[in-house]
């Protein structure tokens, strides 16, 4: 059955519009979502202020999603309703060389929940199983909106892979830079040094840690 949807749809630039969607019969592989929460990323605002071409209106913004498992595809068989799960909302083809070699985030085909397909600015979306990870039911929402952020910043640090001692200097102390901060804790004896041209993100990145906050 179709589901009906209250959604901020991005209709053109600089404009959100409340609008009931619909949302179609769940494909097999596909998952209903009930959205819990959805950050707001530095893209979304690009992507609103019409700065960047990869959403085209009418779309429902937003890709940091913590959801509840609704409804589940014929396919489906390892998620229940009532589960919370994280979203990986970059949809690759699967095909392609670079899918095919293990690096999907170049895919040339790959499609965004939240820049090309419904992303998360609603009450209900749907993902494909593959983009969900069950996450557990007492997880923070807040902390579970941040996995998609997290996930960019650990794969960056399995590319950096920091020494102990490293000293490493972090540009900018915004929500990613901050993620860094938290990660390079865990390098022994790392010294840490973050700037930022607002001071309260500067005092925050020397609360969490960072030895010299600029
Ligand atoms: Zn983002
Ligand atoms: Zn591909």
């Amino acid at each position: 059955m179709a589901w009906k949807s209250r959604a901020a749809v991005y209709v053109e630039k600089d404009v959100l519009e409340f609008q009931e969607i619909t949302i179609e019969d769940l494909k097999p592989d596909e998952v209903l979502l009930k959205v819990l929460l959805c950050g707001v990323c530095g893209t979304d605002l690009h992507l609103f202020h019409g700065e960047v071409p990869l959403a085209k209106p009418p779309v429902v913004l937003g890709h940091e999603i913590v959801a509840e498992v609704v409804e589940l595809g014929d396919a489906v068989e390892d998620l229940k309703p009532g589960q919370r799960v994280a979203v990986d909302p970059v949809v690759p083809c699967g095909h392609c060389e670079f899918c095919q070699s293990g690096r999907p985030n170049l895919c040339p085909n790959m499609k965004n929940m939240g820049y090309h397909m419904t992303g998360g600015y609603t009450q209900y979306t749907v993902a494909s199983r593959d983009r969900l990870f069950p996450l557990g039911n007492d997880m923070p929402l807040k902390a579970g909106a941040l996995v998609e952020p997290l996930a960019c910043v650990v794969r960056g640090y399995e590319r950096l892979q920091p020494l102990p001692g490293s000293k490493v200097l972090i540009l900018g102390a915004g929500p990613i830079g901050l993620l860094w901060n938290q990660m390079l804790q865990g390098v022994e004896a790392a010294e840490i040094t973050q700037v930022d041209v607002v001071p309260e993100r500067a005092e925050m990145a020397g609360e969490l840690g960072a030895r010299h906050a600029l």
